[in-house]
């Protein structure tokens, strides 16, 4: 783990093994952080705060350009990483690598340019100056899905505005991560500005790290019901929380759509990641109109994808995450099939080593199936249809969840209208990626608080700080 600008053990030695999902085969073994590792983690981080908030913003940006330089030369071996530890294909790793990388360096564009104004008040009396100041040390966790992005959109933005971190990776996939602490330690990270510490107790160590009082900001990427009780965990020291949840984001195909089109998009909103993203289609919601046309083409696409270990450049789809992840796709695919769905393709694990689960394609998905509520989070795709407009905004809307909706309509005033009545924070519009570092990434309603990415993502670590002027 990187501690203090060192490369350290855990003090009690403990380690714990990170394995492949694709053979279950170890691949490394790192360090199982004690309490006490996370708070020397959290006395490091305070001790460089000072002194990263006042380096020259320059200073900032140009380490975060040099990172950026090193993860797209190193591009390869960041890939070959996150496919052994996630097991997406090398394909995917290497978007993924593209993706993360850019984070780095729309931040370090953006270091240079934090935005102040001076005002005089309306009564003539005095001056308001306004001021933005980096918030303190903050407190990053990611999952596993995108273990390099998760990373860079949340550090980029934290270094970038003058804040210190720690940041505590997923359990299944901390070796991107350190790896990525390597590469910014070579670009000159100095000592305490990033620690990154790896655990299996994730609770026991994060708790008192909020509980402590320095901590001042909290950002975490992960599920709705942890988020929820660690929104509650920032409440005794006002700890500024930014969520990126969970999301069931529905994936509208109109009676007017490019159906092929509209195809092409699901395979890459759905099967992007193995379905293993918080953004991936859960819900297809079809016109009935075009909806035989939508679903056969659709399971030929799914039935023709290759299977198979990431690294093997024939392969189109990964195994999920772990045997938990394997386990709950056969109960969503079983529950719907009870209330009536029917399976187009797929439907079940794969015999073998791995978690392999077969790109599933179910059509006649009823709202009452739990699989309309819940995150699927893998290669099964559900599809329900729908009569009229209304009644497609509605069943979209019908969740506790707001992150993004896809939508499919020749006509784009129509579709800008039907945007307006989704509640989601992102909506894609005859796309089916909206993930852009440029872009203010972010959910409403359970989906999350705050954004990431964009010109806006570098607010979520900056107080503001107004100064009164006698005039
Ligand atoms: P998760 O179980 O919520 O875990 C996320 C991270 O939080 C992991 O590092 C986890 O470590 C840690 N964690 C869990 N409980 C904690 C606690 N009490 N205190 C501190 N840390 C804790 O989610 P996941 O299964 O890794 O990721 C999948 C979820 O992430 C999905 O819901 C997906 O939609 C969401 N996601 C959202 C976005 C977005 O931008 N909105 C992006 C990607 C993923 P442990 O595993 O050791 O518990």
């Amino acid at each position: 783990m990187l501690i203090d600008g060192r490369w350290v053990t855990a003090e009690n030695e403990k380690t714990f093994e990170v394995a492949d999902p694709a053979t279950g085969k170890l691949l490394a073994r790192v360090p199982d952080a004690s309490v006490r590792d996370g708070l020397a983690a959290l006395e490091s981080s305070t001790r460089a705060a000072a002194g990263w908030a006042a380096a020259p913003t320059r200073q900032r940006a140009e380490l975060l350009r040099r990172a950026f330089e090193a993860v797209v030369t190193r591009r390869e071996e960041f890939a070959r990483l996150i496919t052994a530890e996630m097991g997406k294909p090398l394909t995917e790793s290497r978007a993924e690598v593209d993706y993360g990388a850019e984070f780095l360096r729309w931040y370090s564009e953006e270091a240079a340019r934090p935005a102040g104004d001076y005002r005089i008040a309306p009564d003539g009396a005095s001056r308001l100056l306004v001021s933005r100041r980096p918030v303190g040390p903050c407190l990053l966790i990611t999952p596993w899905n995108f273990p390099l992005a998760m990373a860079t959109r949340k550090v980029a933005a934290a270094l970038a505005a003058g804040c210190t971190a720690v940041l505590k990776p997923a359990p299944q996939t901390p070796l991107t991560t350190l790896l990525f602490a390597g590469v910014l330690q070579e670009a000159g990270l100095p000592a305490g500005v990033l620690n990154v510490v790896t655990t299996l107790d994730a609770p026991g160590v994060c708790g008192p790290l909020l509980a402590d009082g320095r901590i001042r900001k909290l950002s975490f990427t992960g599920s709705t019901a942890v988020g929820r009780t660690l929104i509650a965990q920032c409440g005794p020291k006002v700890v500024r929380p930014s969520m990126e949840l969970g999301g069931n984001a529905p994936f509208i195909v109109f009676g007017d759509a490019d159906v092929e089109r509209a195809v092409d998009g699901a395979m890459t909103a759905k099967m992007r990641n193995m379905g293993e993203a918080c953004t991936a289609a859960n819900r297809l919601l079809v016109h009935r109109g075009v909806a035989n046309e939508f679903s056969a083409l659709l399971t030929e696409r799914m039935t023709s994808l290759t299977v198979g270990h990431g690294l093997d450049p024939q392969s189109q789809v990964g195994p999920v995450i772990d045997q938990a992840g394997c386990d709950k796709l056969e109960r969503l695919v079983n529950d719907a099939v009870e209330r009536g769905a029917v399976i187009g393709t797929g439907g079940a694990a794969l015999e073998g080593a791995g978690t392999f689960f077969a790109p599933t394609v179910l059509t006649g998905v009823p709202p009452e199936a739990r699989m309309f509520k819940e995150e699927i989070f893998g290669p099964v795709a559900a599809i329900t249809l729908f009569d009229d407009p209304d009644e497609a905004i509605s069943l979209a809307n019908d969740t506790e969840y707001g992150l993004v909706a896809y939508l499919y309509s020749r006509d784009l005033e129509h579709g800008l209208r039907v945007a307006e009545r989704l509640d989601f924070g992102m909506v894609a519009l005859n796309r089916a990626i909206v993930s852009n570092a440029a872009a203010p990434f972010g959910g409403v309603k359970q989906s999350g608080l705050g954004r990431e990415g964009g010109r806006e993502g570098i607010n979520d670590y900056l107080d503001l700080q107004y100064v009164s002027l006698d005039s």
